[in-house]
């Protein structure tokens, strides 16, 4: 028997409806802050990733997808959609008017170890503002994504943590002197963040391992390595967060695990579904867009994984609504115009399911009842003959006849 790919799951209709629930809601919310949707390829060239996601990552190093095509040029699935937008605002959006504020939804893929709610294809929506220097465009859009995810039932679970992580100018420095820090407890350090020191020892900020939680709690936070602008930048996403009422934590550990990110970082996180998780993270990054190859253009942008939310809306977004009419029709006369009546009342802008063909009254009444629809539209042979149809109300049992043009209005 044929399966699906390791870590590819199916999303059955009901699952699929959740998603386009959520989908629906983003699109509503967001649009409301002026963002347009964008759809971009699943499929780019590798050195995207490389370059956009940064390769120390371990998106990068271990996770992507990646194959030669035909004419052995490198393709990787997208395992993150910031990078595509970024690609696709230097190809296009550029000469538009700034803020260039879009948003994508899609599967994301990444060739990690499946396990419950890890899946290789994965879900995003996510939001990109391009052209906005300043902390208001980082405070609207965390307000954005907490209206979001309040609007999908979440509003009281959620927590908003926020670090910054300086610009090139103070960042560089601070890197050294946190280096400087860690390496003088090297031995404490895990396999992986003894790498890190090396290549990218911010990471080791946000080690979950229990011995370098230790030494990264008292290492020097970015927060106190600011240069003049960004603290001030950092400063005024505080003021508005405050003229906005939104509760936050200052994280200094909170790093994100992408290479491209500049001042500003923040997770949203709940703690519903047993550990802390992030149900959104983003950030500001600055650089990206130049690194790029395009007009150096500030931006910020954030991401969310659907199958978590999904998780934890649960049965919220309801499920799959049942047809209006179960269109009953018994006998070989009563099909040509069942299907008939049936389209008709589609077009009308009903939902309509008929039943099977050859099956008796007492088969095709099993059929309504399985259905879920409220009313049966019953048509026998002797409603053919008279041009009527049996309405029954599947709840009373109560049944009147009405002609077939009565039906239509
Ligand atoms: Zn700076
Ligand atoms: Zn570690």
């Amino acid at each position: 028997m044929m399966t699906a790919v390791r870590g590819m799951r199916d999303f059955l209709p009901e699952d699929a409806w959740r998603l386009h629930r959520l989908e629906q809601a983003a699109r509503e919310v967001f649009s409301r802050y002026g963002f347009h949707e964008i759809r971009t390829p699943l499929l780019e060239w590798s050195e995207l990733f490389t370059r956009a996601v940064g390769e120390t990552t371990d998106i990068v190093e271990k996770e992507m997808y990646t194959f030669p095509d035909r004419k052995g040029k490198s393709l990787s699935l997208r395992p993150e959609g910031t990078a595509s937008v970024v690609r696709a605002f230097i190809n296009h959006g550029q000469g538009q008017r700034l803020p260039w504020r879009v948003w994508y939804r899609g599967p994301m893929f990444r060739y990690e170890r499946p396990q419950e709610g890890r899946s290789r294809q994965f879900h995003q929506i996510g939001c990109e503002e391009f052209g906005a220097a300043g902390p208001l465009a980082d405070a609207q859009v965390i307000a954005m994504a907490m209206h979001f995810l309040a609007g999908i039932g979440l509003g009281n679970r959620l927590d908003l943590e926020i670090n910054t992580l300086g610009c090139p100018d103070c960042r560089a420095p601070y890197r050294e002197r946190l280096a400087d820090k860690l390496r003088a407890h090297a031995a404490a350090l895990c396999d992986n963040c003894q790498q890190r020191l090396a290549r990218n020892p911010l990471r080791v900020l946000d080690c979950k391992i229990p011995g370098c939680r230790v030494v990264a709690e008292r290492a020097p936070h970015a927060r106190e390595h600011l240069c003049a602008a960004c603290a001030e930048h950092f400063s005024g996403l505080e003021a508005y967060l405050g003229a906005l009422d939104l509760a936050w934590r200052y994280n200094p550990l909170m790093v994100r695990g992408l290479d491209y990110y500049t001042r500003t970082v923040f997770e949203i996180t709940t703690q519903e579904l047993g550990a802390q998780n992030a149900v959104a993270a983003g950030g500001r990054y600055d650089g990206l867009v130049a690194a790029m190859g395009g007009r150096p253009t500030p931006a910020v942008g954030f991401a969310m994984g659907m199958e978590r939310l999904m998780a934890l809306v649960g049965t919220m977004a309801g499920g799959i609504a049942p047809p209006d009419f179960f269109l009953a029709a018994v006998g070989v006369e009563a099909q040509a115009p069942g299907l008939i009546l049936a389209e008709r009342l589609r077009a009308a802008g009903r939902v309509v399911e008929m039943s099977q063909e050859g099956g008796s009254m007492k088969n095709v009444m099993k059929q309504a009842g399985r259905s879920g629809a409220p009313v049966a539209l019953i048509l026998g042979p002797d409603e053919v003959a008279a041009r009527q149809v049996m309405v029954k109300e599947m709840a009373s049992g109560a049944q009147r006849s009405v002609a077939w043009d009565e039906m239509l209005t």
